[in-house]
C-alpha cells in the first residue's frame, strides 16, 4: 500500500481521534499529509502553505514516521522546537502506537559549558549546583534568568569553545546532544543551527527528508547564519575570562586595557555608518585589518595561559571572522550597522540568500518540504520562491484554513481615516479604536505598529486619555515573553507591539478579540538591505515595488492579521488604519493575501464584538 494511503487511513480510521482528544478529520490536513507522503516517496522539493488550523505539524510528522526514513525537522524558534519535541511528536507516537526516537538539538548557547562551570561557574551561579549535578545541561530547564549576565558566563559559545582540545569534551552536554542527534530518527533543530551545521561541521546527520517549518523565516536565518557580524559583545568572553581569572590586579588591568582597545576599534568602525546604518565595505577594509592584527597579537600574548584558553580561542575566531569579512564580494553582499542596540552591530549579509540556500541546503536532502502559514502573496509563490531560492520544478500548493472567517470575524477599513503619513493623527485614531474595543471587551486588544515612532505616539495619546483599569503592555518597556505571559494570565489589558509581535504570537480563545494595525507594513525603503535588494531588481529591469515591497507587505499583513483567529471557535475584529487599502490599485493583492474576513464598518464590528462578548 502506498505511503499516501497508509497516512490517509491514520487520519480517518479513528487512530488520530484516539491519540488526540477532540480531533476531528479536516480534509485540508489529510490532503496536505497526502502531498507530503508523495514528496517523501518520490523525492524533490515541495512548498506547501498551510493556513492557520490546518494542523501542518501532524500532516508532515505522520508521513515522516510511517516512511521509516531519517527526518530532520527545522523550525524558527527554540519555543517551537520545544513544542514539537514535548507536544507534537508524543501525540504522533500515541496515534501510531509507537515510541518515536526523536531528539532535539539546540545551539551551544543553550547548554551549560562545563569548562566554564568548573572554572568559575559555581561562583557566578551557585544556585545551580544541584541542577548541574542532575541536569542534562539544557539551560532552558534550569532556574537561571534567560537574559542574565550569569547565564552568558556559563553557557557554551561557538566563539570560545575549545572543541576536541577542551578537558571536559567527553562530558560536554552540547557534544552529548550532538551524538544523540546523529542517532535520532526524527531530529528537531532550528533554522540557524541547520544552516551553520550544514556548512561548518558534521552536525546534521544524513537524512532523507528535511522539513523546514515556518519556512517564511528561513531567509532571515540564512542571512544571519551565512553572513558575518561584528560587535563589541563578541569580546564578552575575553572580559569574563580575565575578570574571573586569578591574575594579579596589575596583570588584569593590563589585559583588560588590551580588550578595551580592541572593543574601541570595533565601536569606532561602527561609527562610520551613515544615517540608516549603511556602510561601504571598501571604506572599512583597513580598519578590519587592524582589528584582525590586534586580535592576533593579543592572542599570542595569552595563548599559553591555560585558564585563558577560552579568551584565546575567542580572539582566534574573531580574527578569522574579520579576515573572512574582508574577502566577500561587495556586489553580492550588503554591509550595515544596526544602531538601535545597546552596542551597535555590524552585519554583512548576502543580498540574495536564496542562491546560497540552494547550494547548501536543498542539495543536501533528497526530499525537502518548505511549509508555513505565510508563503504566498495573493495566490502567487513568486516572491517566496525568489527569497528562498526555490527551484522552478518544485511542487507548490496552498491548503486553506478550515476556519469560517466570514462568520467568526469582521475586517474594518474605516472611512474617516487621516492620511497615513500623519503619524500623530493615525496614532490617536489607533488609540481611540483600541480604547473603545478594550472598554467593551475588558481589554483583549492588541495594536500592531509598523514603527516604534507610531507606537510611542500612541502611548502618548493613551497617557492623555487613559482607560481606567486596563493596563498597557508596551513592547520595549517589557520584553516580549513577559508581555505575553502577563496577557495570558490576565487579558484585561492592551498590548502595543511592533515587529516581533506581527508573527508567532498565539493568543487563542477569549484572550484576543480585537486587533488594530496602524498601516500597511511595507519594508522600510531606507534600510540598506532593502535598498540593495531594490537596486538588484532595478538592475535586472524589474520593478522593485511590484517584486519586493508589495509582496513583502502582503505576507507581513497576512502574518499580522493571522494573530486574531487561532481556532474554529475564536471570534474578533481587525481594524486596519491605512486608507490606501481602499484607494490604491495594489490593495487588491493585499486584501487577497489576508484571511477571508467579512468586511464591515466600525459600528458593525463593535456590535459584533458586543454580541460575542457575552461569554467574557
Ligand atoms: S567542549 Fe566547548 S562547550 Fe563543551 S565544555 Fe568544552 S568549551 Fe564548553
Amino acid at each position: 500500500m502506498s505511503l499516501s494511503r497508509r497516512v490517509k487511513e491514520v487520519f480517518t480510521d479513528g487512530r488520530a481521534a484516539a491519540g488526540l482528544p477532540g480531533y476531528t478529520v479536516r480534509h485540508e490536513q489529510v490532503d496536505m499529509a497526502s502531498a507530503v507522503s508523495d514528496l517523501v516517496e518520490l523525492g524533490g522539493i515541495s512548498v506547501l502553505e498551510a493556513g492557520t488550523g490546518v494542523g501542518k505539524s501532524l500532516a508532515y510528522l505522520i508521513p515522516a514516521v510511517l516512511s521509516e526514513q531519517v527526518c530532520v525537522v527545522s523550525t524558527a524558534t527554540l519555543t517551537l522546537q520545544d513544542q514539537l519535541i514535548t507536544r507534537d511528536i508524543p501525540v504522533v507516537g500515541r496515534i501510531l502506537g509507537e515510541t518515536i526516537e526523536a531528539e532535539v538539538l539546540k545551539g551551544r548557547r543553550n547548554y551549560l559549558c562545563l569548562r566554564k562551570w568548573y572554572q568559575w561557574g559555581s561562583a557566578v551561579a551557585p544556585e545551580l549546583k544541584d541542577w548541574v549535578e542532575a541536569g542534562n545541561g539544557d539551560l532552558s530547564l534550569s532556574s537561571i534568568d534567560p537574559g542574565s549576565d550569569s547565564l552568558r558566563k556559563i553557557s557554551g559559545d561557538s566563539l570560545d569553545c575549545l572543541g576536541s582540545k577542551c578537558p571536559e569534551v567527553h562530558r560536554c552536554h552540547y557534544y552529548a546532544a550532538r551524538n544523540r542527534a546523529r542517532k535520532a530518527r526524527i531530529l528537531v533543530v532550528n533554522h540557524n543551527l541547520l544552516l551553520t551545521g550544514l556548512i561548518s561541521a558534521d552536525l546534521i546527520p544524513d537524512a532523507w527528508f528535511l522539513v523546514v517549518d515556518e519556512a517564511h523565516a528561513l531567509d532571515k536565518a540564512a542571512s544571519s547564519s551565512l553572513g558575518y557580524t561584528l560587535s563589541e559583545s563578541l569580546l564578552n568572553s575575553v572580559f569574563d575570562s580575565v575578570v574571573l581569572s586569578d591574575r594579579t590586579p596589575e596583570r588584569k588591568t593590563a589585559l583588560l586595557n588590551k580588550a578595551r582597545i580592541l572593543a574601541g576599534q570595533i565601536s569606532q568602525l561602527c561609527s562610520h555608518a551613515g544615517e540608516n546604518g549603511e556602510i561601504e565595505l571598501s571604506d572599512i577594509l583597513p580598519d578590519l585589518q587592524d582589528i584582525a592584527d590586534n586580535a592576533s597579537s593579543f592572542r599570542e600574548e595569552i595563548r599559553n595561559e591555560e585558564d585563558l584558553s577560552g579568551a584565546s580561542q575567542t580572539l582566534h575566531n574573531l580574527k578569522r571572522s574579520v579576515l573572512s569579512l574582508t574577502q566577500v564580494t561587495p556586489s553580492n553582499w550588503c554591509c550595515y550597522v544596526e544602531k538601535n542596540r545597546k552596542r551597535p552591530l555590524l552585519r554583512c549579509v548576502p543580498v540574495h540568500p536564496g542562491s546560497l540556500l540552494q547550494e547548501t541546503l536543498y542539495s543536501s536532502f533528497p526530499s525537502v518540504l518548505l511549509t508555513s502559514a505565510t508563503l504566498a502573496a495573493g495566490d502567487s509563490f513568486l516572491y517566496s520562491d525568489s527569497r528562498l531560492g526555490v527551484p522552478e520544478q518544485a511542487d507548490r500548493q496552498v491548503f486553506h484554513s478550515p476556519f469560517d472567517y466570514a462568520e467568526q470575524s469582521v475586517l474594518v477599513l474605516p472611512d474617516d481615516l487621516p492620511m497615513q503619513n500623519d503619524h500623530q493623527l493615525i496614532a490617536n485614531y489607533a488609540w481611540e479604536i483600541a480604547r473603545r474595543t478594550a472598554a467593551l471587551l475588558g481589554g483583549r486588544t492588541m495594536v500592531l505598529f509598523t514603527s516604534y515612532r507610531n507606537m510611542e505616539l500612541c502611548c502618548r495619546a493613551a497617557e492623555e486619555n487613559p482607560l481606567d483599569g486596563i493596563p498597557l503592555l508596551v513592547q520595549g518597556k517589557m520584553n516580549r515573553s513577559l508581555i505575553l505571559d502577563k496577557f495570558r494570565k490576565d487579558p484585561r489589558a492592551i498590548i502595543l507591539g511592533t515587529a516581533s509581535f506581527w508573527e508567532g504570537v498565539d493568543l487563542p480563545g477569549e484572550l484576543l478579540r480585537s486587533l488594530v494595525i496602524d498601516r500597511i507594513p511595507f519594508p522600510s525603503p531606507g534600510h540598506p538591505l532593502t535598498q540593495a535588494r531594490m537596486k538588484a531588481l532595478e538592475d535586472q529591469g524589474k520593478n522593485s515595488f511590484t517584486h519586493l515591497m508589495l509582496p513583502e507587505a502582503a505576507i507581513r499583513l497576512k502574518q499580522g492579521t493571522g494573530r486574531l483567529i487561532r481556532s474554529e471557535t475564536d471570534t474578533g475584529a481587525v481594524f486596519i488604519l491605512d486608507r490606501r487599502l481602499k484607494t490604491a490599485r495594489y490593495a487588491r493583492l493585499l486584501l487577497a493575501s489576508m484571511p477571508p474576513f467579512r468586511v464591515g464598518s466600525v459600528r458593525a464590528a463593535l456590535n459584533f464584538l458586543r454580541e460575542q462578548a457575552t461569554d467574557l
